[in-house]
């Protein structure tokens, strides 16, 4: 269990997989949590290459039922089941994930070995006590979610500012983080003296969507923004054609939104040949902008 927050770049390919890059996934691992987020054809054996266990996995987070970002779930969830998985498995999506889901499971003669929890989302749907998830809404001509994993603000004890104030540790220090001050061997110490804050991260996932006036407040202040970028600057008409994001688009998102990274994949075939011109086009309004390939790491700490 780490308490860092990693990234594992799945799949970043779009509709068409080339030999190197593989249909949408991306996995975010933290603490005990393994949330795969859309799950292209064949993103069970990029778990694999990955040297990761898809047995580990907790939720799946669906943006849309396109093929290219779901057709991997029926062989994964098959997989789970022959593995032995025992869990219950959150699989959270658009409206009309819960039909989707279901229909799929039976086409496919996946039997559910295990409980699957299909939920469909809106706004802020899942809590934990360090970490939330929440969607909105995008516009892709079918229904679609982006996603943020958010990590709270947290109160930390200053172990140094203690060792130097010759202050044990122990469970006198509790009210600290309540923000309360301690009385420590008759002396009042606040707990302003003696805690900080350690920020918040917030990741956020923008696959398939036109550009609309929503994505920026979504991903606001985000960390890492991982944003489709189908498109280049001179085929945006096709771009809002087909309702996708150009580079330029998406590094202007990520600089209103003032996030501090932007990470491009879903970026058309067409350009497997010259990706660097995807990269410097966004990097030239976004400077912090990156282009994984499959299988690339990423943490967060
Ligand atoms: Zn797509
Ligand atoms: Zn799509």
């Amino acid at each position: 269990m780490t308490e860092k927050i990693k990234l594992t770049f799945l799949g970043t390919s779009d509709a068409v997989p080339s030999a190197l890059r593989n249909h949408p996934a991306v996995l975010l691992t933290y603490k005990g949590e393994n949330i795969l987020v859309d799950c292209g054809e064949g993103t069970q054996r990029q778990f694999r290459k990955a040297r990761l266990n898809p047995c580990r996995l907790t939720k799946i987070l669906i943006t849309h039922w396109h093929a290219d970002h779901i057709l991997g779930i029926p062989g994964l969830l098959k997989t789970l089941g022959l593995s032995g998985y025992n869990k219950k498995l959150s699989v959270y999506g658009p409206k009309g994930t819960k039909f989707l889901m279901k229909s799929l499971l039976k086409l496919f003669g996946v039997r559910e070995d295990f409980p699957i929890e299909i939920k469909e989302v809106s706004g802020r749907f899942f809590a934990a006590d360090d970490f939330y998830l929440e969607a909105k809404s995008m516009r892709h001509g079918v229904r679609c979610n982006a996603y943020s994993f958010i990590k709270k603000a947290r109160t930390k004890i200053d172990k140094k500012k203690l060792r130097k104030l010759k202050i044990s540790s122990g469970p006198h220090l509790k009210n600290l983080k309540k923000g309360k001050s301690i009385i420590y061997k008759g002396k009042k110490y606040s707990a302003k003296k003696l805690t900080y804050e350690e920020p918040g991260k917030k990741i956020s996932f923008v696959l398939d969507t036109s550009l609309n006036k929503d994505i920026a407040s979504f991903v606001k202040g985000s960390d890492v923004l991982i944003c489709e970028s189908s498109y280049s600057h001179e085929l945006k008409d096709l771009a809002k054609r087909h309702h996708h994001l150009t580079a330029s688009q998406a590094a202007r998102i990520a600089k209103k939104a003032k996030a501090k990274k932007l990470f491009l994949i879903h970026v058309s075939q067409r350009f497997s040949k010259n990706m660097k011109a995807i990269l410097k086009e966004a990097r030239k309004i976004f400077k912090n902008s990156y282009l994984p390939k499959d299988l690339d790491v990423v943490e967060i700490k």
